[in-house]
């Protein structure tokens, strides 16, 4: 039997960008000491006080179908949440409980896309991006960014573009940990609005940010009735495995994005969201102890690589570190290969976040610092050999 175009379409025809990882786990599962720096998973679990709570909603017997665009009480934590960090006035009625951001950046692609239209996003990118647009029937179109400018999109490039419905923005960014400023926003608002389209924001990693603030452009003038915002509680409180993330936009979207919801995940499972709720209420502290390991470690790579004469892309913030390799002549690819196979240690090509990162590899800052120091000596002597025998 034949499945859809559409599906059998998702990745585009090529690799969906995780080769890599799926090799390092087998090498892993096979015995191997494979040291991963691939996804962007914390090495610390969920904190147990979030688990206690968890287990005491189920065990009082939230294990029902839960109520829809979410349960108030978190519809109003997120709103108060956004509304303190932005000044834009929020309420639940702006706010959709969802299965991760993940489910979220489909869902605000199928409120604001047809099929066969353009969903315009930047590259580098998150690697689902491409496949997550193309789920909903649109054509996935990218808008390179470039390593000149710290990989923040620019005029020029954003109107080169072409027609389209939506544009899908990362800041603080999945690869690079650039972290948009508000020169990049205002150009980003002044696109959008010229174009008349949908401002989609996914700002998972608002909470991991090392230099600089964050920016919504949801808070610019005339953007929160075209912003779509993706959140998520996945990096924030290390809960990736709860699969809790929401969208926050003009309530109309909203209200069709519950019709989504009914027909398609069926909302997200009760003591699910009453943890989701108590990891909010534990405000600030509880994300900053979060934050805290990868702040230590992004400070600690980005000095060691610089000392071994390894150029990085400049980053103020998340889980990651981009190392450009372009210099030793390999692909990302042929460099992630090398130092998996020979050294057990996993990074991400560049290449499975899109073509401007080409040359690049992404380290997750997500095992042990000593662990992770070790893994970026061997990087740094494998490169230093390649350049040796590339002179
Ligand atoms: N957006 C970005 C930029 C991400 O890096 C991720 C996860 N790595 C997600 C969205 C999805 O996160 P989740 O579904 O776990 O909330």
């Amino acid at each position: 039997m034949k499945v859809s175009d559409r599906i059998a379409g998702l990745t585009g025809g090529g690799s969906d960008g995780w080769d890599l990882f799926r090799k390092a786990k087998e090498m892993k599962q096979a015995g191997l000491d494979v040291t991963e720096l691939t996804i962007g998973e914390h090495d610390h679990r969920t904190d147990p006080s979030i688990l206690a709570e968890m287990y005491a909603s189920a065990r009082d017997g939230h294990t029902g179908y839960a109520t829809l665009p979410g349960i108030n009480a978190l519809r109003d934590k997120i709103a108060e949440r956004v509304a303190e960090r932005t000044g834009v006035t929020t309420t639940r009625e702006n706010v959709i409980v969802t299965a991760g951001g993940q489910a979220a950046l489909f869902a605000a692609h199928i409120a604001t896309c047809d099929p066969g239209d353009r969903a315009l996003f930047i590259d580098p990118y998150y690697a689902t991006y491409p496949g997550t647009i193309r789920a909903t029937g649109a054509i996935a179109e990218p808008i390179l960014s470039h390593a000149e400018f710290g990989f923040q999109p620019v005029e020029a490039d954003l109107r080169a573009a072409p027609e389209a419905t939506s544009l899908l923005i990362n800041s603080p960014n999945n690869p690079t940990g650039a972290v948009y400023g508000r020169e990049t926003q205002e150009t980003i608002a002044r696109f959008v609005c010229d174009r008349d389209i949908w401002l989609i924001s996914d700002e998972v990693y608002d909470t991991m940010i090392w230099e600089g603030e964050h920016l919504s452009p949801r808070t610019l003038p005339d953007m929160a009735e075209r912003t779509l915002v993706i959140g998520s509680l996945s990096k924030s409180h290390a809960m990736t495995g709860s699969r809790l993330g929401w969208v926050v936009g003009p309530g109309e979207v909203l209200e069709h994005l519950i019709n989504l919801t009914t027909h398609t995940t069926y909302g997200v499972p009760g003591y699910i969201q009453d943890a989701g709720l108590f990891a909010l209420n534990q405000g600030l502290a509880l994300e900053e102890k979060v934050a805290a390991p990868f702040r230590r470690r992004h400070n600690a790579v980005c000095g060691l690589l610089t000392t071994r004469g390894i150029p990085i892309v400049p980053s103020a913030a998340s889980m990651y570190v981009m190392a450009d390799i372009r210099m030793t002549g390999l692909s990302g690819e042929e460099f992630g290969a090398l130092l998996l196979k020979k050294h057990l240690v996993a990074v991400m090509p560049g290449e499975s976040f899109g073509q401007a990162a080409a040359g690049h590899l992404r380290i997750a800052l997500t095992v042990d610092d000593a662990r992770l120091m070790r893994a970026i000596e061997t990087l740094a002597d494998v490169y230093g050999e390649l350049l040796r025998s590339a002179a």
